[in-house]
């Protein structure tokens, strides 16, 4: 089946005798057991629930792996990979990665005398030399947020698995609509589910699907053991954005590729990070290991007040940070989600301080580059009026 069909084409409710089309909300906290001394399927939902395995195998599939696990959010997610960990070990990231994964890679990780390091994932080679005998987990996201880099997932996997490391992909970017980076040689995928999964931000959710048995099962220890898995309610919200993320991400990618052309021709923009532009730095890369660019975009203006006037004079782009809902939205990562990054990290990092982020919606394209264009020239005007 085609990937629009896969999204619908599943059971909704295995063995429930109403067949229902939609998976039902199974909100209950425990289940009634017939023996005293043997469980049933289910017993506890933290330990497991119904509308969750369904959400789990769901994603298992659409991902190409053999297991799914659906957390409370991202960052639970992301913390749940390091659980394996030992003290001593360590962990090498790319150096563009979302703010709060380097909060909690550089601020609570070294508690626990787990090291994390950061190198440039898109220069492979340097990377390499990063790697350390302790090293046991590589991470990356592709396209990185907020600079849109692309990095090689293939080669970042061979490297990673010649060094005895495994190599965990953040897919948020991208969803298993556009790149399966378990098809890619990674080893764990993992999703802010609050972005293109959810695709509406009413509900906050992390995933992560593997295809490695002994590695399922040190993930679902951990779901089991810290009890952050995702409530029935929120697998229900998710199960049904799922169904629609084709068609949301079409759009938005059309809608991305538009703003981007409109940015790059734009006399006050002095630069586009978007790798569905033709001669972009990452383009071909990109279209040689997923099936499009996404809709996640950012530019620089070469100034700060410039940038954070453009976000406040947008109207239809709202000022929130996250990406992937249905509603277009502006950002100046610099302040806003990568404003955790601790400074120290942040000092080693190539991040543009006028930098605003877009995250295209599913608005009308003609609608979204009349906003930009008035938040541009009306942005301009309050900034040179402000100028003594
Ligand atoms: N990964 C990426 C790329 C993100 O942008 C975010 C949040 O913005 C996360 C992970 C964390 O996800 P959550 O906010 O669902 O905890």
């Amino acid at each position: 089946m085609k990937f629009a069909s896969r999204l619908v084409s599943f059971d909704p409710a295995p063995g429930d005798r109403f067949r229902p089309i939609s998976t039902p909300i199974y909100q209950t906290a425990t289940f009634e057991q017939e023996h005293a001394d043997q469980f049933g399927e289910y017993d506890y939902s933290r330990s497991g629930n119904p509308t969750r395995t369904v959400l789990e195998n769901h994603l298992a599939s659409l991902e190409n792996g053999s297991r799914g696990f659906c957390f409370s959010s991202g960052m639970a997610a992301i913390a749940t990979v390091t659980k394996p960990l030992r003290n001593g070990d360590d962990i090498l990231a790319d150096s563009d990665l979302y703010g709060g994964t380097c909060r909690l890679f550089s601020k609570l990780l070294d508690r626990t005398g787990i090291t994390a390091r950061y190198a440039d994932a898109c220069d492979p080679e340097s990377f390499e030399q990063q790697i350390t005998p302790q090293t046991r987990l590589v991470y990356v996201e592709s396209p990185t947020n907020p600079l849109l880099r692309v990095v090689d997932l293939r080669r970042i996997a061979g490297i990673a698995h010649a060094h005895g490391a495994l190599l965990c992909v953040d897919n948020s970017t991208m969803s298993p609509y556009l790149q399966n980076p378990l098809d890619l040689g990674a080893d764990i995928v993992l999703h802010s589910a609050t972005k293109y999964l959810g695709g509406h931000h009413d509900v906050t959710a992390g995933a992560i699907i593997v295809r490695d048995e002994t590695l399922a099962g040190q993930i679902y220890f951990v779901q089991n053991a810290e009890g952050n898995a995702l409530a029935p309610f929120d697998c229900y919200l998710l199960l049904r954005g799922i169904k629609t993320l084709k068609l949301r991400l079409d759009c938005q990618q059309r809608n991305a590729q538009a703003v981007a052309s409109f940015l790059a021709a734009h006399k006050d923009v002095t630069g586009v990070y978007y790798p569905g532009l033709r001669g972009a730095r990452g383009y071909d890369l990109q279209h040689s290991q997923a099936r499009g660019a996404g809709a996640v975009l950012s530019f620089t203006t070469g100034s700060i007040e410039l940038s954070k006037a453009i976000a406040e004079q947008a109207k239809l782009f709202r000022i929130t940070v996250s990406f992937g809902s249905v509603n277009s939205s502006i950002s100046l990562p610099g302040n806003m989600s990568h404003a955790s990054v601790p400074p120290e990290v942040m000092a080693t990092r190539d991040l543009p301080r006028d930098l605003v982020r877009i995250s295209a919606g599913i608005e009308d394209e003609e609608d979204m580059i009349a906003d930009l264009d008035q938040a541009l020239s009306f942005a301009k005007q309050r900034v040179l009026i402000a100028i003594p």
